[in-house]
C-alpha cells in the first residue's frame, strides 16, 4: 500500500505545482494589465484636466475624480465638494 500512497502524493504534489505555476502566470498577467490601466488612467486624467482622488468612500469600486471643485465617483455617482 505504501507505493500506492506515494504515487497519490506525487500526483497531488504535481497538481499543486501546476496550479501554483498557473496562478503565478495569472498574477503576473493581472499585474501587467493593472499597470497598463493605471498608466492609461493617469494619461487620460492629465489630458482632460481631471485629478484622481481617493478610493470612493461610498462604494470603494473606483477612485474619485476631481474637477472644478467637485469630487465624484465614476462607479456609483457619489458626489462630494472639495
Ligand atoms: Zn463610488
Amino acid at each position: 500500500m505504501i507505493p500506492q500512497q506515494r504515487r497519490n502524493e506525487s500526483i497531488s504534489e504535481r497538481q499543486v505545482a501546476a496550479d501554483l505555476k498557473r496562478l503565478k502566470r495569472q498574477v503576473a498577467k493581472t499585474e501587467a494589465e493593472q499597470r497598463r490601466l493605471r498608466n492609461t488612467i493617469r494619461g487620460l486624467a492629465r489630458e482632460t484636466d481631471v485629478s484622481l482622488g481617493c478610493s470612493c468612500p461610498h462604494c470603494e469600486q473606483a477612485y474619485m475624480l476631481v474637477r472644478d471643485g467637485l469630487m465624484y465617483c465614476p462607479s456609483c455617482s457619489n458626489r462630494l465638494s472639495v
